[in-house]
């Protein structure tokens, strides 16, 4: 049995950035992350499918949630000293904009690039978050995980992780296989690496403000707020889409028939396309329809007014990737979590 008991038929609907309908079959908030094996056993020895919640800032609830939910609370970061930098070890529980605030409060960088990213420390490693040019992936040394169906802890160093774009082996393993206890960071002393993205830099000189790793923080703040809906006003879960990434050589023949297609190099000679730029550029930008619609500045936000479910949100989400296939060629996929699948 669980030491804390899951309660019956709980009502998630406000524990998701998105504000959708949701009932939770069973639901426990786990106060310590030892608590975990015990409470997949718990629904395995009942034959229900778990399923973790952070803070609910990158899933869509298409209906009720079958099962366990579990969410966990437990928060707190251990720092110690590491060679030329500092460790940090966190509690899945922790929020993530809290740990970067106070890291660089200590006088650490690394995180900064990071900030005012909604959701948990936990689900940092899943889609392996970004923003700015940084990547979670890029200052983990390890990650802590319970498999549910063992219940036994593994570490797993950050090139076991297997981190991609928005995406880690937390994502591609069979899914919901692990749940995310600890994650450890590499962070550094002194100043923040050279930035190299232009809104950023942009931001830093229209302030006139340099480069400190606070002084980056609050670049990446004020664009935020300018760029992206706060949730809690207009209910969103940041990016709707991936961009996709597609070889040089297709790249070329699309650039060529769409003059102006917005897209960024990555590794190998590939291409990533702003999805936003295409969506936008279909008449998508500003539309509303019935309860959802995309965001009248950011094209790659869709955003609930109120009143609809998880269904309708991905229903019309199908709308702009049919209509983004059938003019570009080009399939967008589903960022945030759909479930239950
Ligand atoms: C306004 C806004 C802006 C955003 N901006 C960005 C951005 O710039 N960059 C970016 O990458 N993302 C961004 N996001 C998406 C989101 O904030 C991140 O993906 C975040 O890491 C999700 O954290 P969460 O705790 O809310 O996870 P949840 O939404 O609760 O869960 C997401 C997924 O992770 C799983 N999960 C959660 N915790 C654990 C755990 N401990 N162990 C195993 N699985 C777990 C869940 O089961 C689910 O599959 C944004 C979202 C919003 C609303």
């Amino acid at each position: 049995m669980c030491a804390q008991t899951p309660r019956e038929q709980v009502d998630l609907s406000a524990c998701n950035s998105l504000r959708l309908p949701v009932r939770a079959q069973y639901f426990v908030r786990l106060a310590d992350v030892g608590a975990v094996p015990e409470a997949m056993a718990w629904a395995r020895r009942r034959q229900l499918p778990t399923w973790i919640l952070g803070g609910g800032s990158n899933l869509v609830p298409r209906a009720d949630w079958p099962g366990l939910t579990v969410q966990l609370g437990a928060a707190g970061v251990r720092f110690e000293s590491a060679g030329r930098g500092v460790r940090a070890e966190v509690q899945a529980g922790h929020t993530w904009d809290a740990l970067v605030a106070e890291t660089l409060k200590r006088g650490l960088t690394g995180l900064e690039c990071l900030s005012g990213i909604p959701g948990t420390v936990g689900a940092a490693p899943m889609q392996n978050i970004g923003a700015y040019g940084a990547e979670v992936g890029s200052l983990v040394e390890a990650v802590y995980a319970v498999d549910r169906r063992s219940g036994k802890t593994h570490c797993f160093s950050a090139q076991d992780c297997r981190f991609g774009y928005r995406t880690s082996r937390f994502k591609q393993d069979e899914a919901d296989a692990w749940v995310i206890t600890r994650v450890v960071l590499r962070l550094r002393t002194g100043n923040p690496a050279p930035l190299d993205h232009p809104e950023i830099q942009a931001e830093l000189v229209a302030v006139g403000a340099k480069p400190s790793a606070r002084a980056v923080r609050e670049a990446v703040l004020a664009v935020r707020r300018r760029k992206l809906p706060d949730p809690t006003g207009l209910p969103n879960v940041g990016s709707f889409f991936h961009n996709p990434v597609i070889d040089a050589v297709s790249w070329r023949a699309l650039e060529a028939r769409f003059p102006g297609l917005v897209s960024y190099p990555e590794a190998a000679g590939h291409r990533k396309l702003a999805a936003g730029w295409m969506i936008d550029a279909l008449g998508w930008k500003g539309r509303r329809c019935g309860a959802f619609g995309v965001h009248e500045h950011q094209a790659l936000v869709l955003v609930h007014h109120g009143g609809g479910t998880g269904a309708q949100l991905l229903e019309f989400a199908q709308r702009i990737q049919a209509d983004v296939l059938h003019h570009f060629g080009v399939a967008l996929e589903i960022e945030p979590r759909v479930y239950p699948v």
